[in-house]
């Protein structure tokens, strides 16, 4: 089969033939419907030296998968062939304390999960490919709902799952009379501004550098619209009567970016740290709000995947994709990388 396989940190990956996998106990293979391109690939590709995570290339990329059952190993109960599926992608032990609540992400026995910290496309294969094969596969796949499409679907797993959980830990906040923002409205950012939409009463302004991705968010249901320059904290404390942000859900993570979260959350918020650009916020008395909250988060829970998939299957979150052949997957990443895709693009093989 066709796989786009990343070799080494700092490189552009190749599309290569690679032999199908075959499952073995407790594991399946999947067709690939859908792998989503997200910018974290790129800092796999541009910025992350050995040693930044605790996995390393070679592998194949696409961590944000959906398609269907092809072959089933030993002992997977509960699917069909030609099922169509969702991936969850953080793979941990499946035994301990976090593993067992669905919380797989912060897995508390990282050297016994198949990709220590990672998953399928990150330190594990993943389904930039013809084919995928997924561990534990009665934990990592969740039936997709009638009616989704695994093309259409799988940016869920990633770009909708790691917006819901930000968002969902801050639920208590988004109140009626409550704001929240989001920064970068790209592919987490654009379904951010409809989780906050769909999911709390609270109103949403939407921040990006590219017009584009504002105009997405304002297509996702974003209350208000400012531009990512130097007035754009003042424009969201005049939006907010001058009080702040209840809930910044940062989805760049650059010093720029931190500074605005900084600048504009207020008393008792929350600044939530979903982008990995790499940028610091300095954290002290008089440098953040009283009580502001300020916290990293990493993807989402399994049950959490069951939730965004219910809300996509009520069309009430709506991913905009583009999508790509496998043969434009490299295409696919530099047009991520100049902002030129609208959404998530998806690979469909
Ligand atoms: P993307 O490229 O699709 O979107 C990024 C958006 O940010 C774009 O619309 C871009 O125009 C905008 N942007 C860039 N600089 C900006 C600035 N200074 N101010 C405002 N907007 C700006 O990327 P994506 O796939 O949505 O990923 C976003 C970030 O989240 C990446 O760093 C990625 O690695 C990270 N990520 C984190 C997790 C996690 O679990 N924490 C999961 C997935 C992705
Ligand atoms: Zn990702
Ligand atoms: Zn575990």
């Amino acid at each position: 089969m066709r796989a786009l396989r990343l070799e080494s940190w700092k490189s552009e990956p190749k599309l290569v033939e690679v032999p199908d996998p075959t499952p073995g106990p407790g594991e399946a293979v999947i067709r690939v419907g859908g792998a989503g391109a997200c910018h974290s690939d790129l800092h796999l590709m541009h910025d992350f030296d050995a040693g930044a995570v605790p996995w390393q290339p070679p592998f194949t990329l696409g961590h944000e998968n959906a398609g269907w059952v092809h072959a089933l190993g030993e002992g997977v109960a509960g699917f069909e062939i030609g099922q169509a599926v969702a991936v969850y992608g953080p793979w941990g032990c499946g035994r301990c304390r976090r593993c067992l609540a669905g919380v797989e992400t912060y897995c508390e026995n990282p050297a016994e999960a198949p990709a220590p910290g990672g998953g399928g496309g990150l330190g594990a294969d993943g389904g930039m490919a013809d084919y995928m094969l997924v561990p534990a596969a009665e934990r990592h796949l969740l039936p997709l709902p009638e009616g989704l499409e695994p093309a259409y679907a799988a940016p869920l797993t990633d770009a909708g799952l790691t917006p819901f959980h930000a968002v969902a830990r801050s639920w208590g906040k988004l109140g009626p009379r409550a704001t929240c923002v989001v920064i970068g409205t790209g592919g987490l950012g654009h379904l951010a501004v409809q989780i906050a939409k769909q999911t709390t009463g609270a109103r949403v302004i939407a921040v990006d550098v590219r017009d584009e991705a504002l105009e997405v968010a304002r297509s996702m249901g974003a209350d208000h619209l400012v531009t990512a320059d130097a007035a754009a904290a003042d424009r969201i404390r005049e939006l907010t009567g001058g009080r702040g942000a209840d809930v910044v859900i940062d989805c760049v993570g650059n010093d720029s970016t931190l500074a605005l979260g900084a600048q504009t959350v207020t008393v008792l918020g929350d600044l939530t740290i979903v982008g990995i650009g790499g940028g610091t916020l300095p954290v002290g008395f008089f440098s953040v709000p009283y009580e502001a909250s300020v916290q990293t988060t990493y993807w989402g829970s399994s049950p959490e995947l069951a939730d965004v998939l219910d809300l996509a299957a009520r069309g009430l979150l709506t991913p905009k994709v583009t999508t790509y052949s496998l043969d434009d997957a490299v295409q696919a990443y530099h047009d991520l990388a100049e902002g030129k895709v609208e959404g998530r693009a998806v690979i469909v093989p």
